[in-house]
């Protein structure tokens, strides 16, 4: 038996890894971490070691690194080269879709692999690229067990109401339903949160996941509730580069009055919309937050605004609220966000500590404040992991 996990999350042109030691019990460690992004165009492979420290940083021409498979065969390489005494014992993998009825991590099996398939309609900018590193995993380690956690299955605890669309049932029954993502760092918030703030970790929580994707996920007593997106991951939040929330009129106009094409309109919606298509300066909320231009302003004003929206509605869906917990990129980085954001929040009884909250947390209420507001750094990575080792039975 291996001692040595492999995690990997495969994006349209990236395919970032990490590698857990499984060979001692209690907690996993990261042994490595990196990624081999612009797949096809300007592959480039990075990787740092448990202490930080770079250990790979090259680049490969366009015909050497084209795809997935061979983007693991380089982290095959780097990882036999730097961990020659380690075998892997499994793969696990981060799924977007696990459609209606996954509700757990699964062993990767052919029959799976049937299943898996017919939910690429569900989310087919994200679905294929995940099952092309499950498949090439399967050709270059025939035989690895490997396992599939999934970014919707932590929502299956919502009731049948809050995964409902106001449509006829019958397209329900055919999948058009709030399926909810993020769902690992949302778990593993859940997790988190014993530790961290054991006395909301039962109660009502409303959990931010603020990166270029964001979304928000109403959570009592560790269980998924409520979650801002839906049918797919472009509802909810205003996010980097798509808008959120819209009215689907606004579609309809689209392709019926200006003439865009559906392919044009899935452009707009997931690369040219969001803090980008609202500050036309970009989508990096560092960036933002140091523009003097109004436009920026505006597109900062209105990612807050949404937030705003949403935890009114999520706090309404948890009849109360007990937390408020700050996760993502911008949630663990922004304390300019989670200002604003908190200053919006008043009236929901949330008391913001300003040195608390430029410190970074974990705590960045006031004692005393009626609902608390916390900063939980997120781990996707390690919760697959987890979930890898917990099914391996290692
Ligand atoms: P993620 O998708 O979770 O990696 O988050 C990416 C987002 O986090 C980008 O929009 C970054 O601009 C944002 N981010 C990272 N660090 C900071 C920071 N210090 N202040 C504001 N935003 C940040």
């Amino acid at each position: 038996m291996g001692n040595a996990l492999l995690v990997l999350n495969a994006g349209s042109s990236s395919l970032k890894f990490s590698v857990f030691d499984v060979g001692v019990s209690g907690a996993l460690r990261a042994m490595a971490v990196g990624q081999v992004e612009g797949l096809g165009t300007a592959p480039r492979l990075r990787a740092k070691g448990a202490d930080g420290v770079v250990i790979a940083d090259e680049r490969s021409t366009t015909s050497d690194v084209a795809n997935h498979a061979q983007a693991l065969q380089k982290i095959a390489t780097l990882l036999g080269s730097r961990f020659a005494g380690q075998e892997l014992a499994g793969v696990g993998h981060r799924v977007v879709h696990g459609g209606p009825d996954y509700s757990a991590p699964l062993l990767i099996t052919p029959q799976a692999m049937e299943k898996l398939d017919t939910f690429m309609p569900l989310a087919p900018l994200h679905q294929p690229h995940n099952l092309a590193a499950i498949r090439a995993v399967q050709q270059g380690r025939p035989g690895l067990p490997q396992v599939a956690c999934f970014d919707t299955a932590f929502h299956r605890t919502q009731d049948e109401v809050a995964q409902l669309y106001g449509l006829p049932y019958e397209y329900y029954e055919r999948g058009i339903r709030r399926y909810g993502f993020h769902g690992l760092s949302y778990e593993y918030i859940a997790a988190t949160l014993p530790d961290i703030a054991p006395e909301v970790a039962t109660g009502r929580v409303v959990v931010a996941h603020l990166g270029s994707g964001a979304s928000m996920c109403a959570m009592h007593d560790g269980r998924s509730v409520g979650s801002s997106m839906g049918f797919t991951a472009l509802d909810g939040l205003m996010m980097g580069t798509r808008p959120g929330n819209l009215d689907p009129g606004i579609i309809l106009y689209l392709l019926q009055q200006e003439g865009m094409s559906a392919r044009d309109v899935e452009d707009l919606l997931y690369k040219r919309s969001g803090l980008l298509g609202l500050s036309g300066i970009g989508n990096d909320m560092r960036v933002l937050q140091e523009s003097e231009s109004p436009r920026a302003r505006l597109a900062i004003a209105y990612f807050v605004y949404r937030i705003s929206r949403e935890l009114g509605g999520l706090a309404a869906v948890l009849g109360g609220l007990d937390a408020v917990v700050f996760t993502a990129g911008i949630g663990e980085n922004s304390a300019f966000i989670r200002r604003l954001v908190c200053e919006q929040a008043i009236w929901l009884g949330i008391d913001l500590d300003p040195a608390a909250n430029e410190r970074g947390g974990p705590r960045i209420s006031r004692i005393g404040s009626r609902v608390s507001a916390w900063v939980v750094p997120t781990n996707e990575e390690l919760m697959i992991a987890r979930h890898t080792r917990q099914l391996l039975g290692l």
